[in-house]
Formats: C-alpha cells, structure tokens, sequence
C-alpha cells in the first residue's frame, strides 16, 4: 500500500526527516510513536504532500506510483485521508453538503460521474449509522462552534465517506480527551478492512489502547530507529524513550 524509501526531507535547509523507511501492506495498522519534535507531524505532512517542506531524497510510493509530483489534492483523490487536513469552519455549509462535494470532486478527479442523489443518501445513511451520528449534526454548519469531540467525529465521518486507501491520523499534542479517543478509534476499527491501511500517529500509548496496531515504530530525531508489535507501545509507556536512546549509542 505505501512504501517509504530512505527518505529525508527539509525545511528552511533543516533537515528533518533523515531516512525514513517504512512498509505499509493493505490490511495494516501501524503506529509512530516518538518524542515530542521527532519529526512525526512532519512525516504525516510529506506522505499527504505538504509543500511546506522540501523532499531532498527518497520516495513514498502509494501502491507502486511515486507521490513526488503530485500535489495534496492529487494525493487525496488517489486515497490518502490526513486526519486534521479540513479544520476550517465554514458558515453556511453543512456537514452533508461538504461531504457531497468532496465525493463528487474526487469522482471528477478519478474520471467518473457525480454520485446519484440517491446513491449519495444512502451511503451518508449508511456511514453515520455506522459511527452512530445523528441527523442533527449532518445538518450542522462545518465545524462551525463544533467541540472538540464534534470535529474529531465530523472528521471519521469524512474518513467513512471516502473510504481511503491510506488513513493517517495524527494526534496532535494537545491530545485528545476519551470520548475523542473512543469516536477515533470506534471509526478506525469499523472502517479497517483488507483493502486499506491505517497510519495512527501518536505521543501517547493510550490510543493504542483502542486501535490495536500490528506494527509500533519509534521516530527520533528524523528516523526509525525501532519497530516492534503492540508490546513495544507498552514498553514505551511504562519506560519512556531515554531507554532507546541509550540502546542505541
Ligand atoms: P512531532 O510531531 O514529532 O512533535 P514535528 O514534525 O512537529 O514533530 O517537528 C519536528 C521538527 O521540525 C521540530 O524541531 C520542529 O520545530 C520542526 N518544524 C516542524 N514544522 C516546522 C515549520 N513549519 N517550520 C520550522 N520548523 C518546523
Ligand atoms: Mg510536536
Ligand atoms: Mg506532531
């Protein structure tokens, strides 16, 4: 699904990714973990194509194609969801009609029709009875006076609607409190399948708790420096990260 290769990537002439390899088969979930300023939201950045940092070598590949020329749109309409990539409130637009445009403007990008009106409610049906969202809240403006629970919710909606290859989340370092967490996770679990791969980037173990990952990767300082199962989540969060550093000198 997504292979990374030795790659590195800069801002403002600071390196900050320094090699990063990583594969990601169909059907996984992997999980980064790392201290905080390793490079992890820089790393869920480049894979979604931010243009904010340079890739000065190394590839991403989504099943088999090189990501490199294509901007964050292009990368989304072949399948990449970037968790917090749509925080904007707009006024005016409802949960429902910015999710009918985002479909219809990944099936023009695709090559194929809009979706039937009623093909369209029914899979908006379908997927808020599946995350168990209320019709309430689907007519609700955008993200607009949304909680912080709303937004993480309205955002596993948009992930369900477009059902993508790769979904990267990115908990940020304010973290997120457990209703978050359980809406994420609830979403994650019911929408993993064989045909996708879930990327869950995180500080904390306590997701993990919740999304199971096959795969742990420890980030610093720009690089991979150990993977393991779910059991090296455990170990991080009972004896933190110095114990790996000191493993690798
Ligand atoms: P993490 O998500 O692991 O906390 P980040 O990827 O956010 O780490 O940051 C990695 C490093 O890159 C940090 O040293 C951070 O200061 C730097 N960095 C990230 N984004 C920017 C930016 N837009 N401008 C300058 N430096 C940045
Ligand atoms: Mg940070
Ligand atoms: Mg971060």
């Amino acid at each position: 699904m997504l292979s990374i290769k030795n790659l590195h990537a800069s801002i403002e002439d600071k390196e900050i990714l320094k090699g990063i390899n990583l594969e990601i088969k169909a059907g996984e979930v992997h999980a980064i973990m790392g201290p905080n300023g390793s490079g992890k939201s820089t790393l869920s950045a480049v894979i979604a194509g931010n243009e904010t940092f340079d890739v000065t070598e190394g590839s991403v590949e989504l099943l088999g194609e090189d990501l490199a020329d294509l901007a964050p749109e292009e990368r989304a309409h072949k399948g990449i969801f970037l968790s917090f990539q749509y925080p904007v409130e707009i006024p005016g637009v409802s949960v429902t009609n910015f999710m009918k445009t985002a479909i219809n403007e990944t099936r023009k990008a695709n090559g194929k029709e809009e979706m039937p009106a009623n093909e369209m409610l029914k899979l908006i049906r379908e997927k808020s009875e599946l995350l168990e969202i209320d019709r309430k809240f689907l007519s609700r403006s955008l993200n607009e006076g949304f909680s912080g629970g709303e937004k993480k919710r309205n955002e596993i909606f948009q992930m369900a609607m477009l059902e993508p290859k790769l979904a990267i989340l990115d908990e940020t370092d304010s973290g997120l409190d457990i209703d978050a967490l359980r809406i994420v996770a609830n979403g994650v679990n019911k929408l993993k399948s064989q045909d996708n791969a879930v990327l869950v980037i995180t500080h904390y173990q306590r997701l993990l708790d919740y999304i199971i990952p096959d795969f742990v990767h420890v980030l610093m300082d720009g690089k991979i420096v150990k993977s393991g199962g779910k059991e090296l989540a455990y170990e991080l969060e009972e004896k933190g990260y110095d114990w790996i550093k000191s493993e690798l000198v």
